[in-house]
């Protein structure tokens, strides 16, 4: 080959990588224009008028291409869309989806395991009122052989009126309970402020239904290494609840579980609706273990067992019950929470049932 072939050559193969780059910034900005637009509820036909581009690209035709042969070509880039705007769709795949993980997450607690083969038992009473109320609640529930315990110190009541915990006091008393019991324990947090006031004390945050759209809240726990229970909002779609779970993720806490708790609507024959099929959709959905809260989802003790079985049987991984020594004296959710024989009715019913493992 002359030089002056070989230098032709090289300045062809800059320009195959030149058209290279503009083609793959072509298809890079397609696709940011198709998300654009596609959020704003636009179609295709809508963002490329194939014709119109070709007429423009024919008129400034600056040879030596033939009109026809230029027109091809772009057919043929413009045609590659669809692949770029696939390409465009899963980069919204999102951190929670099975999509972007198949396996189920699995979240290690002390001893326990979340999401995996077992099936978990979270019991105790909707608030912590003093060492004696939890202890005496924990000790049954660890004889029974149950292994979390919850308790609420930070509560969202609807009244300010009424009991709102015991704020850093309870965490307190929940980690001198669930360390002489030895059981992992959940406490709900409300602020960012309090994930420094109970995470000394506590193994797993839980994030109240009426706080799944706090999303401060979600950011400060997404940035802290520390599981999280997150509750479905007391309206919350399907679609708002994966994206709460998703800001956590987002901002880098893959420990988190989800918690169906029942949602509000026109029935009430009970305090919440429970949406059984939320279970297996978030268990299709997503990667992360699935809970159900018979408690406040029913607000009847009578029904709780049908109802766990029911969680199981859709494919829950663990059962959230309150649990009260004596429920009657309780100073929030007093209606709802089993005494310590009713829950060992409950628990004995669940175990029998065969369905918890
Ligand atoms: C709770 O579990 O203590 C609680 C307040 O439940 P929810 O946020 O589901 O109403
Ligand atoms: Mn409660």
């Amino acid at each position: 080959m002359s030089e002056e072939m070989q230098r032709l050559q090289t300045q062809l193969d800059g320009l195959n990588l030149q058209l290279l780059q503009l083609l793959s910034e072509r298809a890079r900005m397609v696709g940011e224009l198709y998300y654009k637009k596609e959020t704003l509820g636009m179609t295709e036909a809508d963002l490329v008028n194939v014709q119109q581009t070709l007429i423009e690209l024919v008129a400034n035709n600056p040879g030596p291409l033939d009109n026809e042969t230029l027109m091809h070509l772009f057919k043929e880039i413009i045609q590659s869309f669809p692949k770029v705007k696939k390409e465009a769709t899963t980069r919204r795949k999102l951190l929670v989806s099975r999509q972007s993980k198949s396996e189920d997450t699995i979240i290690r607690v002390k001893n326990i395991e979340i999401g995996g083969s077992s099936h978990i038992m979270v019991a105790g009473p909707c608030s912590i009122e003093s060492k004696n109320q939890l202890l005496t609640v924990a000790a049954a529930l660890k004889d029974a052989g149950v292994t979390v315990l919850r308790g609420g110190a930070f509560k969202p009541r609807t009244s300010p009126y009424d009991f709102q915990g015991l704020g850093e006091e309870g965490v307190k008393i929940m980690k001198e309970v669930a360390d002489e019991v030895d059981m992992v324990s959940i406490c709900e947090i409300m602020t960012p402020s309090q994930i420094e006031k109970a995470a000394p004390y506590i193994d797993i945050f839980q994030i109240g239904a009426r706080n799944m759209q706090n999303f401060d809240l979600l950011k400060a726990v997404g940035q802290c290494n520390m599981p999280v229970l997150l509750k479905r909002g007391l309206s919350a779609t399907m679609e708002e609840f994966i994206y709460a779970a998703e800001y956590i993720l987002y901002h880098g806490n893959d420990q988190v579980m989800l918690i169906e708790r029942g949602i509000r609507t026109y029935e009430k024959w009970t305090r919440n609706t429970l949406d059984i099929s939320a279970v297996p959709i978030l268990k299709q959905e997503t990667h992360l273990p699935v809970l159900v809260d018979v408690t406040h989802s029913t607000g009847r003790k009578d029904i709780l067992l049908a109802c766990a079985k029911a969680a199981l049987a859709a494919g829950a991984d663990g059962i959230m019950v309150e649990v009260h020594p004596d429920p009657q004296a309780a100073l929030s959710d007093a209606n709802q929470q089993l005494n310590i024989p009713e829950f060992n009715t409950f628990w004995k019913g669940l175990l029998h049932s065969g369905l918890y493992h």
